[in-house]
């Protein structure tokens, strides 16, 4: 390949939005054989609705509700803007903020610790959910809604469900990627239920569908494949999703992710959509092709 006809096809791509980190790129995206896709933000919207705020002990609905938007108003995932949203303003300040990626947020608001997310965050904390508690929350889930619990101190609280929208042109755009001969895996951190509905409703096989993953699970995920003999793709917006794009063959971000992800990644679309990946990807064949 020379050097001036892999700039052309830079060039291209940035007049369609697709910002490429440098030549090399393009003979990566040739060789691709799987492409691994984060959910939340990626297939998906990434504008997460609240469906339903469920309390399971003293703490009323509202104040549940205000309390953990509170502390949700200090982190960016696509479910803490929602709650957030949902909470409405003005929200009580937070204190001794923490969060972990795929993990959950804790900070205290009006003198008491609220800690939000995953079983296993709360967990962290000394903060055990009950069966009769987890059994709400497993039934919210099996509805096909994204759960999150809250604790309040050291008791759980309640929990949130959160609805998410699959993007329009994903399930065309996986369709396309499939014709360019790659593998598509979903990837998530959310719940197995939620994960095979969006797979289903776009086009991937439920064998390839990996739910409750956490963000150093998916770089697992991206290695096992390669493992397997694999060239591997990988598209994300997320915090939780930087690493595994620095371990893909190719990693792809969306526009509208987190700066983290931008820089792990050799390739951005500016336009979010997954439209734009196959574009890029077939934009790379194309270039290589005439110039080979
Ligand atoms: P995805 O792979 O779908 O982008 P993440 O890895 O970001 O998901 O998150 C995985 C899970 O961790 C979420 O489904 C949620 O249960 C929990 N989680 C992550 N961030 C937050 C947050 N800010 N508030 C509450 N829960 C969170
Ligand atoms: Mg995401």
């Amino acid at each position: 390949a020379t050097p001036t006809a892999l700039l052309t096809g830079t060039g291209r791509g940035a007049q369609l939005g697709i910002l490429i980190r440098g030549p090399q790129v393009l003979e990566d995206t040739r060789t691709v054989d799987t492409i691994v896709l984060d959910k939340t933000g990626t297939v998906t919207t990434g504008t997460m609705a609240v469906v339903d705020v469920v309390a399971l002990a003293a703490v009323p609905a509202p104040d549940l509700l205000r309390l953990a938007g509170a502390v949700e108003s200090a982190s960016e995932h696509p479910i803490a803007q929602a709650v957030a949203r949902h909470a409405g303003g003005p929200l009580p300040e937070t204190r001794a903020f923490s969060s972990a990626p795929g993990g959950g947020v804790r900070g205290e608001v009006d003198g008491v610790v609220v800690t939000v997310g995953r079983a296993d965050w709360l967990e962290r904390h000394g903060i055990r959910t009950s069966e009769a508690q987890a059994t709400r929350f497993t039934a919210a889930e099996d509805a096909g809604r994204t759960a999150i619990w809250v604790a309040v101190g050291d008791d759980v609280a309640g929990l949130i469900t959160l609805s998410d929208t699959v993007k329009d042109g994903s399930a065309a755009a996986i369709a396309r990627l499939r014709r360019l001969g790659l593998r598509p895996v979903l990837l998530t951190g959310d719940n197995r239920a939620v994960a095979l509905q969006v797979a289903a409703a776009v086009g991937i096989d439920a064998a390839d569908v990996r739910a409750g993953v956490s963000p150093e699970g998916k770089v697992d995920a991206v290695r096992e494949l390669q493992a397997g003999g694999a060239t591997v793709a990988m598209a994300g917006d997320g915090v939780n999703d930087a690493a595994a794009l620095a371990q893909a063959d190719l990693g792809i971000a969306m526009g509208s992710g987190t700066d983290v992800a931008i820089e792990a990644a050799d390739l951005t679309v500016m336009g979010n959509s997954l439209e734009q990946v196959a574009q890029a990807i077939e934009l790379s064949r194309r270039t290589l092709r005439t110039i080979k």
